[in-house]
């Protein structure tokens, strides 16, 4: 099956958009675990974590310029966020196009489930 996320960049798929650029994309989550429940995506397929390589260095730089963004234009910078990013079928990932979950809007516990 398709990847899910590469259908939602394409837009043949509808989701709520919060950010997008020429590499990235934001939008939000379709089940929020928090007030504030974002989706940072690269648009290039990466599957994951490990996949990333030295020439998509600049696009965890992007995507963290992005979280800062957002973090502060739905005002959980000076309060405190989580990002998260699920790798593998113990780490809870459920979606196999690199992702970074954007937290926030309540006190997050620590460990997570
Ligand atoms: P993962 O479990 O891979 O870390 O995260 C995947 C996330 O994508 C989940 O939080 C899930 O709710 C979200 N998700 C899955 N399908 C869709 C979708 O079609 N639209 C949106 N907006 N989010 C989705």
């Amino acid at each position: 099956m398709e990847c899910i996320f590469c259908r939602i960049i394409r837009k043949e798929i509808p989701s709520n958009i919060v950010y997008e650029d020429d590499n990235i994309i934001a939008f939000k989550d379709i089940n929020p675990q928090a007030p504030v429940h974002l989706l940072v995506v690269p648009k290039k397929h990466i599957p994951n974590l490990l996949e990333v390589e030295e020439k998509d260095s600049f696009l965890i730089l992007e995507i963290t310029r992005v979280i800062k963004e957002l973090a502060k234009t739905y005002n959980i910078d000076d309060k405190g966020f989580r990002v998260v990013i699920n790798t593998g079928d113990e780490g809870g990932q459920t979606v196999h196009h690199l992702h970074f979950h954007l937290l926030g809007g309540r006190f997050m516990t620590w460990p997570p489930g």
